[in-house]
């Protein structure tokens, strides 16, 4: 039985990971678990699940939850440093990461630190720090096993062995998202509503929006650049809308391994938890005789810049990347709450980075000072586009 810890076990990912292990009949027993503000959603899954640890990072809900519990044998933490210390509890063997945002890479870097077997799926640690988090986990002997189903498809397709020389090149699929084929007129048009409205799958706000703007592919190549070793110019994104082909890998042969299957993370998620093995999770069989044809097709990088400036910030290096990750999250946010257009999102972005003058990352306290700078700068130039569209 391993003993595993949840981080961001409340949203998308967390819930469909908690699914897993109940549908993994007695494999797991979930030791520790840790959200941001969802208390209802917490306390059921402690009642159900039993931790020994949990973390809330609001610390007026955490007390709150403190009381609920008193009297029970669990111990309930709070604010940033509480989530850290249920990453690297002594008891945990395997780490699910999936707190969103930057909000994960302290969580995501104490896991790797205490050298647990990480099942990676908060992408924008490895944006942020990739050169930092694959280090520490050479020094701790932390496995990191990909979530995200294009690395865990790419993976796959290695069978676990990546050897650099055999590779000729990555290619990460993505389905397009909600405005594939749309005109810039059409963007200028699209509400929250419509770009939270992914079209094959079901995810936490955030990462829908990245979906709608293609950072979300700019940031999965980022990622596999660091999971998988390689250079970003080995690291080709094609669209393929039915979302079934989840990547691939080219060998020098030219032999293309794909992995195939529905589009339904818990399938990624359950190949992390089990790794190296693999469980009967009574998942729905993909019925090949009933898909539509799979297509491939190049993305649009002029409709799509974000998946450019990914390209410029991973091979301008340094802070670049972390301050990508910052000035993307503001604007996101931005849009969320109404405050930009969809369009405005990669103008934040852009601006940010082109402002930034970057310096060498030698361990995770620059990386953070990089990300305070980004969001920095980012809200500027949002407020910037905000006074000139009011
Ligand atoms: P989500 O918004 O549904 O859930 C986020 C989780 O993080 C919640 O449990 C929330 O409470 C927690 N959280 C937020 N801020 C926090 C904080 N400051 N401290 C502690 N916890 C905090 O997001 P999601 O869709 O589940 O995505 C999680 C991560 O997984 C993201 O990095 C995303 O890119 C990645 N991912 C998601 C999917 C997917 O299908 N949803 C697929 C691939 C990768
Ligand atoms: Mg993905």
């Amino acid at each position: 039985m391993k003993n595993i810890v949840i981080l961001g076990s409340t949203g998308s990912i967390g819930v469909n990971a908690l699914d897993v292990v109940e549908r993994n009949g007695g494999r797991f027993n979930v030791v520790g678990l840790a959200a941001g503000s969802n208390l209802p959603l917490l306390l059921e899954q402690i009642n159900k699940f039993s931790p020994s640890k949990v973390a809330l990072y609001d610390s007026s809900l955490a007390k709150e939850l403190r009381e609920i519990l008193s009297g029970k044998k669990i111990e309930v933490l709070s604010g940033i440093e509480g989530i850290i210390e249920v990453a690297a509890m002594e008891q945990g063997d395997l780490v699910l990461s999936a707190i969103v945002g930057a909000a994960g890479l302290l969580p995501t870097y104490s896991a790797i630190k205490s050298g647990k077997d990480v099942a990676l799926a908060n992408k924008e640690s490895l944006v942020m720090a990739g050169a930092i988090m694959m280090a520490e986990a050479k020094r701790s002997g932390a496995k990191i096993i990909p979530v995200d189903s294009e690395h865990s498809a790419i993976f796959q397709a290695l069978n676990g062995d990546v050897k650099k020389k055999n590779v000729k090149r990555l290619i990460i699929t993505g389905s397009g998202g909600p405005f594939r084929g749309c005109s810039a007129d059409r963007l200028n048009e699209v509400t929250v509503a419509e770009a939270l409205r992914h079209p094959n799958w079901s995810m936490g706000k955030k990462i829908s929006i990245d979906s709608a703007t293609m950072m979300n592919k700019g940031f999965e190549m980022i990622e596999a650049r660091w999971l998988f070793d390689l250079e970003p110019g080995k690291i080709d994104i094609l669209i393929h809308p039915q979302s079934i082909v989840h990547s691939m890998v080219e060998f020098v042969d030219t032999s293309i391994i794909a992995q195939l299957g529905i589009p339904d993370m818990r399938l990624p998620i359950s190949y992390a938890l089990n790794y190296p093995d693999r469980i009967d999770v009574s998942l729905p069989s993909l019925n090949l005789e009933e898909i539509t044809p799979l297509t491939f097709e190049k993305p649009d990088t002029d409709i799509f810049p974000s998946i450019k400036f990914a390209y410029q910030a991973i091979s301008k290096g340094d802070t670049y990347p972390a301050v990508l990750n910052a000035a993307n999250e503001v604007a996101v946010q931005a849009f969320i709450s109404g405050e930009i257009r969809f369009p405005d999102i990669p103008v934040v972005i852009e601006e940010t980075i082109s402002a930034h003058n970057p310096f060498k990352v030698k361990n995770i306290s620059d990386i953070l000072r990089a990300d305070k700078w980004g969001i920095k700068k980012g809200r500027a130039v949002k407020e910037g586009l905000v006074r000139k569209g009011s």
